[in-house]
């Protein structure tokens, strides 16, 4: 399957995704996690990126492209991919269809993660992630009594872009520059809306049910 995984920050689209490649073996490209990878591995790219980053805007769209140009023409996506924060504007959504047709790979799909801005502010605030294996939790729905990571037991952090002035910056940039690409697809007729509002588990029973219906695996 080759998937795009469309929302704002907070939606899920992450967890989503992990769902999603474990049921379905797919490479899970994640462009926010290949930066924060750069970032930690104080590569150029790293360097490049980071102010972007720490201010919650977008990393220019050049940069973002050569990234995710360089990580398609892998070996392990041979299987097929799910786009995780990538395409976000206009001219990446232009580009990646370039190299998609380069490719003779078509997108199956895009997938949009649909939830109210105030809830996804609570979200984002509450959202930890492990230091060890990088897994998700939130506050909200984790046991009060659990300090560590629950399948390695690493230390949970939160990024540094989670911070609420930060937040609101980054779902001002969504609704300016990612938004748009909704209707974009939408004209393309592959576009498939979900309610991200629920627990994980039921936003995987819907995709599942629009993936089947779609016949995309
Ligand atoms: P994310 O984990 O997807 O929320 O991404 C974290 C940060 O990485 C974003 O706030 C941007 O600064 C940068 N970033 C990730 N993906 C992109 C993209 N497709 N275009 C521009 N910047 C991006």
């Amino acid at each position: 399957m080759r998937l795009v995984l469309l929302g704002a920050p907070g939606s899920g689209k992450g967890t989503q995704a992990e769902l999603l490649t474990e049921k379905y073996g797919c490479a899970h490209i994640s462009t926010g996690d290949l930066f924060r990878h750069n970032l930690k591995n104080k590569t150029e790219l790293g360097l490049q990126a980071e102010a972007f980053m720490n201010k919650g805007e977008l990393v220019p769209d050049d940069l973002v492209v050569r990234m995710v140009s360089s990580r398609l023409r892998e070996r392990n996506v041979a299987r097929g991919f799910l786009m995780d924060g990538f395409p976000r504007t206009l001219p990446q959504a232009e580009a990646f269809d370039e190299i998609l047709k380069e490719l003779g790979q078509p997108l199956d799909g895009v997938l949009l993660l649909d939830i109210d801005e105030d809830f996804l502010v609570r979200r984002l605030t509450n959202r930890r992630t492990c230091r060890s294996c990088g897994k998700i939790w939130n506050l909200l729905t984790l046991p009060i009594s659990v300090r560590g990571c629950s399948a390695c037991g690493g230390e949970l952090y939160q990024r540094g872009d989670d911070a609420e002035p930060v937040i609101r910056n980054r779902l001002k940039v969504y609704r300016d520059q990612t938004a748009p690409l909704v209707a974009w697809y939408k004209n393309r007729g592959i576009l498939h809306e979900h309610d991200a509002s629920g627990t994980p588990e039921e936003t995987f029973r819907d995709i599942r049910i629009t993936l089947e219906k779609h016949d995309i695996s």
